[in-house]
């Protein structure tokens, strides 16, 4: 008998998978509390280490938010479940959740946003997108420098690991979720190597998914179509910047932002959370709505093999919407009957357990377990060869045609001044008056016909310019890649 319970202890402790929380700040812990006691109710078999990150942290004195024995929990249980959380402004504090986005290698972020019509008021009744959002490279790379009076720098990185780790996700999420369609969004008319790349392994990888749809849009025009016909999109994979902003649109036009959940995934562990923010101004109020974790927490137990919690969990919560029970932020006179707070909602949906809409289309998880991907194989080097060095330079005059008699003193060994642009422009030789330059200027050196180029001309050429006092603030190899120009060209040129 004894040994009996003991072995049913033993079997319960298994099954029993131990996550990560923390609270959060602002309307953080008031939205945690309500999910966690759904989700208990509803039969979770979670055991919660809680750790505290976050404004307290950061105000201590702690510039990234968390403290180190935060991340042993973290790295140990690898589920974190998180609510939103007040970054300071200025004082150097880094966004926590940038960071650990990036620490553990979560690279993509999954963004389900779904109208709830006639519920949930909103001009878009059909609409089901799942952004799927590259979550670790692009201008979140933070590396940024100031570099002449005038003007500063954002790099831009753009990886093919990045690419195809992203984009393969988005593909089979698409084949799991049996959706049909995966749509690319990216500016690459204009960034062709960046999003020229996103785009390019886009279309290879597509290859391998004949029987899924799939087309590109450039992000603007795109933007727009999403924001007013999305019924035309079913899933859409972007860079990190794009899905950023984009997935906060595509929420709020299903009613409201509050509504969002969203699922940081990568090769060891995962983070699930809201997409909104803190809101400080509802704070301590019972006013917010927890359904966006809510919708986070699905999504975690859908990836810890919950599905049936998940499930349930959903299909309450789907039946609370249905019956008009409604935080402040979706309440619609007419549409909702009864404005609630957020333990009232809680109650709603907990007293919903077991129930399904009638309405809304019930949702079914048996074949929502986590995603298994290939890990990323590296691809053989190509031939790289140099072809040209572009120097920029700190020069407040204002006539490139003096800049050019200037830098042409630099030539030598067979290299040559071909080319001087300003923010991107062409303007030497043969620039427009017109163009306004600031004092960054970028001066393109390359070997005149017949002749080559190596990295010792570089130096010779930065020792040149110390010599007659030519503030060189950087430079950037020219490069071809098996023969093919990897680099911009002047616009104009
Ligand atoms: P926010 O998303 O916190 O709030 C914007 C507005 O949306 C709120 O004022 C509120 O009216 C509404 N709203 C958001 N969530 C809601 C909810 N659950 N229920 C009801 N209404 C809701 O955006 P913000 O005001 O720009 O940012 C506040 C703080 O949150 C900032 O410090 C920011 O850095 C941080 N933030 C954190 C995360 C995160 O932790 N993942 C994400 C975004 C912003």
């Amino acid at each position: 008998m004894i040994f009996s319970v003991l072995q049913q202890q033993i079997k319960k402790r298994k099954v029993m998978k131990k996550i990560t929380v923390a609270k959060g700040d602002g309307i953080g812990p008031e939205i945690m509390d309500a999910t966690l006691e759904i989700i208990m109710t509803a039969g979770a078999k979670i055991e919660i280490e809680e750790i505290e990150v976050g404004e307290k942290v950061y105000l201590a004195g702690n510039t990234s938010g968390i403290a180190q024995e935060s991340w042993d929990t973290i790295r140990r249980n690898k589920i974190f479940l998180k609510a939103p959380i007040t970054t300071p402004q200025g004082g150097g504090y880094k966004s926590l959740n940038v960071t650990t986005r990036k620490f553990l290698g979560l690279y993509s972020n999954v963004r389900p946003c779904m109208s709830l019509h006639p519920f949930v008021s909103t001009k878009h009744p059909v609409m089901d997108i799942v952004i799927v959002r590259e979550n670790e490279e692009d201008l979140y790379a933070g590396i940024e420098h100031q570099q002449t009076d005038e003007v500063v720098q954002c790099l831009k990185l753009i990886s093919r690991p990045g690419c195809e780790k992203i984009v393969r996700y988005a593909f089979e999420y698409a084949k799991q979720q049996n959706r049909k369609k995966v749509t690319c969004f990216t500016k690459d008319n204009i960034m062709k190597q960046t999003d020229g790349l996103f785009h390019q392994v886009f279309d290879e990888i597509a290859k391998e998914y004949p029987e899924i749809e799939n087309e590109h849009w450039i992000i603007d025009i795109g933007a727009a179509k999403m924001a007013d016909t999305p019924e035309a999109f079913d899933v859409i994979v972007m860079p990190n910047l794009y899905g950023d902003v984009l997935s906060d649109v595509a929420a709020q036009i299903t009613g409201s932002v509050g509504l969002a959940g969203s699922a940081n995934i990568g090769e060891e562990c995962s983070m699930f959370e809201a997409i909104h923010g803190s809101a400080p101004r509802r704070a301590g109020q019972n006013v917010a709505n927890p359904s966006g974790l809510l919708q986070g927490a699905i999504m975690m137990l859908n990836h810890i093999g919950q599905t049936d919690v998940a499930e349930k969990v959903q299909n309450a919560w789907l039946k609370t919407l249905e019956d008009g029970t409604h935080t402040y932020d979706i309440y619609k006179e007419g549409i909702s009957k009864q404005k609630v707070g957020t333990k009232e909602f809680a109650k709603a949906i907990i007293d919903n357990l077991g129930n399904k809409p009638s309405v809304l289309k019930p949702v079914s998880y048996a074949n929502n377990s986590a995603l298994n991907l290939p890990k990323y194989q590296r691809k053989s080097t190509a031939k790289k060869e140099l072809v040209g060095v572009d120097l920029f330079v700190h020069w407040g005059g204002s006539d490139p045609n003096e800049l050019a008699e200037i830098i042409k003193s630099l030539e030598g060994n067979g290299i040559e001044l071909t080319m001087i642009t300003n923010r991107g422009i062409k303007v030497w030789p043969e620039g427009f008056k017109e163009t306004f330059c600031t004092d960054h200027w970028r001066c393109r050196f390359k070997p005149s016909e017949g002749m080559q180029i190596n990295k010792s001309n570089i130096v010779d050429l930065l020792t040149s310019a110390i010599n007659q006092n030519i503030d060189i603030i950087k430079t950037e190899n020219l490069y071809t890649f098996d023969g093919r120009s990897a680099y911009s060209l002047g616009q104009g040129q």
